[in-house]
């Protein structure tokens, strides 16, 4: 209940004074999603359904981490799973069919509020803009910090990217990083034409980070192994990765193997910095939204509105926030979808009742 009702309320008119009067009409939408991801896509299908003129910006391709997913076995309505990349590119055909724009390799480097547009600032300096903007930015994988990744990274070392690379991993020795669910999915994945897989896990198992179907199939695989309490001390290697030297964390004693490919999932973490000075964010850099903005029933600083935020809506009004980007959401491709879907559905009119109406006034 979000981007309709701020529309409605007249809350996202440009008006005379906010000085974009002569932007051409293809550079004004209703509503800009940036991230093409499930929530974005989400976003982008049912924006553009409910009639607004929709464009959907992505700095690559569209499909977010979901289309990096080799398998997704518990999305609604798949019951033998479904590729990420096939759901993803559905979804933004469906978006395109539905009348929203996609642009694709165009990054999203500010985001600036004039009067009641809402400007969406792209890397190379020109700009988009429109009543309500969507970020729908998902996150990033956090990089390993041990000595020799960064510069063997593309060459042996991945991050995220187990679908493109596994062609080539066939019949040999295979690193994985990590024991939460994108690690052991991207294992059993390997595991169908590497020699073997080796997850290393810093924790004592997998069963505090992993979905217990997918530790069941770790288990009847005989070419997966865990190594638990071991991490990556440093990976070496000319020009490509060699070795890894693995430490055991309680011992400390570490080993040398021989590895030509590892692939790391060792959690991810928002690029929300770009939102710096406009959007609030919690310590971690997710995105506030709606109840999380005004804890103490008061609205967030610089609030001017005498309505609260909506459930998906940012401190500034007429942003909202869908799917992993935003803080304390439940990180799983139907939750983005949904947030997605919400941020632009159709409140029924009528009073609104409880937390909305505290600040009417006291603004
Ligand atoms: C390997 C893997 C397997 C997974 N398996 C499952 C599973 O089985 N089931 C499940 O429910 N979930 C799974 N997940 C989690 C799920 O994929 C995510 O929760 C979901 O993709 C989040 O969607 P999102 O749209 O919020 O963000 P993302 O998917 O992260 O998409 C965000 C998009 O925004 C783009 N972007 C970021 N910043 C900018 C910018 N400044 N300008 C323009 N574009 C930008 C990014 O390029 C990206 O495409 C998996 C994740 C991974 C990595």
């Amino acid at each position: 209940p979000d981007v309709l009702d701020h529309l409605r309320a007249g809350e996202g008119r440009a008006g005379d004074g906010v000085g974009l009067a002569t932007t051409p009409a293809a550079e004004f939408y209703d509503l800009v999603v940036i991230g093409g991801g499930p929530a974005g896509l989400g976003a982008a299908v049912y924006g553009a359904s409910e009639g607004l003129r929709t464009v959907l910006v992505e700095r690559s391709a569209t499909g977010g981490q979901a289309g990096q997913s080799s398998r997704i076995e518990n999305y609604l309505g798949f019951p033998d799973g479904v590729s990420g990349a096939q759901l993803t590119d559905r979804a933004r055909r469906q978006a395109a069919k539905f009348g929203a724009e996609i642009l694709t390799a165009r990054e999203v480097t500010a985001l600036e509020v004039n009067g009641a547009a809402r400007v969406v600032r792209f890397s190379d300096g020109s700009a988009v803009a429109a009543h309500s903007v969507i970020l729908a930015t998902g996150v990033s994988y956090r990089q390993l910090d041990a000595p020799g990744c960064d510069d063997l990274t593309g060459c042996g070392v991945y991050y995220g990217s187990a679908l493109t690379e596994a062609p080539a991993c066939q019949g040999q020795d295979v690193y994985i990083v990590g024991g939460a669910n994108s690690a052991g999915q991207a294992a059993m994945y390997l595991s169908r034409g590497a020699k073997s897989v080796t997850l290393l896990v810093r924790g004592e198992s997998l069963t505090a980070s992993m979905s217990h179907y997918l530790i069941q199939q770790i288990e009847e695989s005989p070419n997966i192994r865990v190594r638990a309490r071991t991490v990556v001390e440093e990976a070496h290697g000319d020009g490509r990765l060699e070795r890894l030297t693995l430490r055991d964390v309680d011992t400390g004693e570490t080993e040398q193997v021989d590895a030509q490919w590892m692939f790391v999932f060792i959690g991810a973490a928002p690029l929300t910095g770009w939102l710096d000075g406009t959007v609030l964010r919690d310590e971690r850099g997710f995105i506030l939204a709606g109840p999380d903005l005004s804890a103490d029933g008061r609205p967030p600083a610089g609030w001017e509105l005498d309505r609260p935020p909506y459930h998906l809506e940012t401190s500034v009004p007429g942003v909202f926030v869908a799917g992993d980007a935003r803080s304390e959401s439940a990180k799983r491709v139907a939750s983005a979808v949904g947030e997605g879907a919400m941020a632009v559905t159709r409140r029924p009119p009528g009073p609104r009742t409880g937390v909305p109406q505290r600040y009417a006034g006291a603004a």
